[in-house]
């Protein structure tokens, strides 16, 4: 009886230790964490790391977006469009006049220019993403904030 108790001891030390070592990994920064956004075209706490400037000749500036739950951008289009990757946690993505997409890590978004969308995290995740924005046409349009109405019209279905 003793030598079983062990057993299922040590068998659920292997397993608790496994998923700690999961979780780790999962939650390893790629990018640094960078600035905290202090400007107005974001709700909640989110942070910025400038990883590439546009130049004349590669009009594409990347940063790195660190959203915590419940962040999220503004409105707002972009001239030339925009790719985002998902490089971790769980995040969402609306274009006026659709339903809000998920987004998980791995996934990867193209937003058409001039679309006005937002992006940020889901409610209960955090969203981590690197974001490549032309520039060609000009900078970032900015237009309201997302409501809670329009955040929470998530539909899970
Ligand atoms: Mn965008």
């Amino acid at each position: 009886m003793k030598k079983i108790n062990i057993a299922i001891i040590v068998i659920m030390g292997v397993i608790l230790l496994s998923c700690c070592n999961f979780n780790t990994k999962n939650n390893e920064l790629i990018f640094e964490k960078g600035e905290k956004i202090t400007n107005s075209n974001f709700t909640g706490n989110a942070w910025l790391m400038d990883l590439i400037s546009a130049d004349s000749l590669n009009q594409n500036a990347v940063g790195s977006v660190t959203f915590e739950p419940g962040a999220r951008t503004n409105w707002h289009s972009h001239p030339a469009g925009q790719i985002i990757l998902a490089i971790g946690g769980i995040g969402y993505y609306q274009e006026k006049g659709k339903p809000i997409e998920t987004i998980h890590k791995g996934e990867v978004v193209k937003c058409p220019h001039n679309i006005p969308h937002w992006h940020g995290a889901s409610p209960d995740s955090e969203f981590i993403q690197v974001a490549i924005t032309g520039r060609e046409n000009g900078t970032t349009v900015w237009f309201d904030p997302v409501t809670d109405e329009e955040y929470n019209s998530y539909d899970n279905k």
